[in-house]
């Protein structure tokens, strides 16, 4: 089947485009990840267009990989198709109050756009080192901001290749979650409506969260930001140190010491380190505080 669809996409498909067992390690923040059986560069809409039909065909599993700042894939690596999104997704425009930005933007260089047009709404996005289509799968936020509050609509690709415009309302946003979750759209561009501001006050809030992150996350580490999501009521940090976990290890995967809600990879780590340590520090919470700690982290693989 892999054959097939590779003969049908090589007609169309740049060959440089085209990666055969390629280390997702190299494409995550905890830097951990075996071999993807096939990895796409994508350059176009229409070559997408093609490529799912050609998907759907051949009945091949895929995965839309963002800046693979939330992901933690297995050691074995993913048995399917990598679909990354390459720089002809990533322009950004402005009019008015008005932004509109390709599904692969950084959030920090929208953010940064934000402040040099003076429009106020984005601050809290600064600091987030991921895709503005993964920001939105996870409507990512901090800060007391989130992508929910600025989003209009999105045009996405459904799983037939049609391009289609989600309302707000049909986004489903809600804490880390959207309707992405369970759909399978591919994001291709975001549309934003922010508000008049003053430099200097966009630029001081900015500042001070970037200021607040150094202080208080572990970003010298490997990691993929919050582990798990934060219970109703409490925070999963607060929860792993109370519950002694401040620094337990399993192999290179580590409890930050700086802050418990990261896990953090030491150097070494594996996919299946990191996981013990989830599951058991899922459990010793459980055990403890009878509170079950849901993962933030997306997992891809077995
Ligand atoms: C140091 C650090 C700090 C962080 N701080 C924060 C924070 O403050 N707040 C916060 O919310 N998060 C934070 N994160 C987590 C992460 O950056 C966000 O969740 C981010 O939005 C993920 O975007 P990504 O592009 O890296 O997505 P990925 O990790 O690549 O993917 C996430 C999900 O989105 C899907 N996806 C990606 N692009 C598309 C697309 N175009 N169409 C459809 N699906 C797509 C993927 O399939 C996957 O399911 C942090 C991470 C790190 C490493």
């Amino acid at each position: 089947m892999y054959i097939n669809f590779l003969k049908e996409i090589e007609d169309y498909v740049n060959h440089e485009d085209i990666k055969m067992n390629e280390m997702m390690q190299k494409h995550t923040s905890f830097r951990v990840g075996g071999p993807a059986k096939i990895f796409l560069t994508i350059r176009s809409r229409e070559i997408l267009r093609k490529i799912i039909l050609s998907l759907k065909n051949y009945n091949l599993p895929y995965f839309v990989l963002g800046n693979g700042s939330n992901l933690l894939v297995s050691d074995e690596g993913y048995d399917g198709v990598i679909l990354y999104l390459g720089e002809e997704f990533t322009e950004i425009e402005v009019e008015d109050y008005k932004i509109k930005a390709g599904a692969a933007a950084f959030l920090g260089k929208v953010a940064r756009m934000a402040l040099e047009n003076e429009l106020t709404g984005l601050e809290f996005a600064a600091g987030i080192p991921g895709s503005l289509g993964g920001g939105v799968v996870m409507n990512a936020g901090a800060y007391g901001g989130e992508l929910s509050q600025v989003i209009t609509k999105v045009l996405a690709m459904d799983e037939n290749g049609n391009e289609i415009f989600l309302e707000k309302e049909d986004l489903l946003l809600g804490y880390r979650t959207s309707v992405f979750k369970t759909k399978p759209y591919i994001i291709l561009e975001v549309f934003m409506e922010l508000q008049k501001g003053i430099r200097k006050e966009i630029l001081a809030k900015m500042e001070e969260y970037t200021k607040s992150r150094i202080e208080k996350q572990p970003l010298e580490y490997p990691s993929a930001g919050s582990t798990f999501k934060r219970p109703e009521g409490h925070f999963a940090g607060k929860l792993i140190m109370d519950a002694g976990l401040r620094g337990y290890r399993v192999g290179d995967a580590q409890v930050a010491e700086k802050h418990c809600g990261f896990v953090i990879n030491l150097g070494n780590a594996t996919a299946t380190e990191i996981r013990t340590l989830m599951e058991d520090v899922t459990k010793k919470v459980k055990e403890q505080f009878n509170i079950t700690l849901e993962p933030e982290v997306i997992w891809l693989g077995k």
